[in-house]
């Protein structure tokens, strides 16, 4: 049989088999030069972030010891300029002699201050918990509720710790939380050139998807922890630093 018009193959030689095209892999987001992202680019740059550091930190979660919504607000209102370490430290003690918001409300604040005493400013933390647990009982029948536009109305409760609990104690993707290393992060990674927590949120809420609000806070304090760290990131141990515009590698 003669060779098809057109066909390369010689006389007397079989015409090799037509391969498939190899299948193309998933582009990987460039790294971008300060503003000149694209949102669209943005947001599919912020999706591999998330999935790398997801792998980095399967484990990542949040690190305040609590088993309920009420511990873990008492928990966060004392994390304020403290370790989560020192919280975990104190709050044993102070769940075990206080284990509802009605016996909180009830506390001497002599007593709850000598309690939380190492985790610093602690006269402002216990006007802040008993002003808290006081309004628990007297406006939601001792449960912590569950919208951002309650909890803030609590004493001593921002948009911080209504994020943290509605995140993490509720399960509700409401924002997310900005504290330092997601604010250096979100910087150096050109996610947002704000300083000012509510302004980085508007930011990061309009390109990371919602079922990552909560996760991507964990995410980039390990991250910032780990190896994204204040002064000097480690870009050449870095996950990210092909596709970080402040990669210094
Ligand atoms: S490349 Fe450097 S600056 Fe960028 S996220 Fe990694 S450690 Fe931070």
């Amino acid at each position: 049989m003669s060779p098809r018009r057109g066909s390369k193959a010689k006389p007397g030689k079989k015409a090799a088999p037509k391969r498939s095209p190899p299948a193309k892999k998933p582009a990987v987001p460039k790294r971008p030069r300060r503003g000149r992202e694209t949102a669209r680019a943005r947001k599919e740059r912020v999706a591999e972030i998330i999935a790398r550091l997801h792998t980095e930190y399967p484990e990542a979660r949040i690190s305040l010891d609590f088993d309920n919504p009420y511990e873990l607000i008492v928990a966060t209102i004392l994390s304020a300029q403290c370790t989560d370490e020192r919280v975990n430290m104190v709050t044993p003690a102070l769940f075990k002699r206080f284990s509802t918001p009605d016996h909180l409300a009830g506390a001497r604040p002599e007593v709850v201050e000598d309690m939380i005493r190492s985790t610093g400013f602690f006269r402002n933390k216990t006007k802040s918990l008993l002003g808290m647990a006081n309004a628990v009982v007297d406006r939601h029948e001792g449960r912590i509720p569950n919208t951002m536009e309650e909890l803030v109305r609590l004493p001593g409760v921002g948009r911080k710790t209504a994020n943290v609990v509605l995140g993490n104690a509720f399960g509700i993707d409401e924002g997310i939380v900005v504290d330092t290393h997601v604010t250096r992060l979100s910087n150096r990674l050109g996610l947002t050139r704000q300083q000012d927590a509510v302004k980085i949120e508007q930011d990061l809420v309009k390109i990371v998807p919602r079922e990552e609000w909560t996760d991507v806070a964990h995410l980039f304090i390990h991250h910032g922890r780990a190896v994204c760290k204040a002064p000097t990131p480690r870009c050449a141990q870095c996950v990210l630093s092909d596709i970080c515009p402040s990669s210094r590698v």
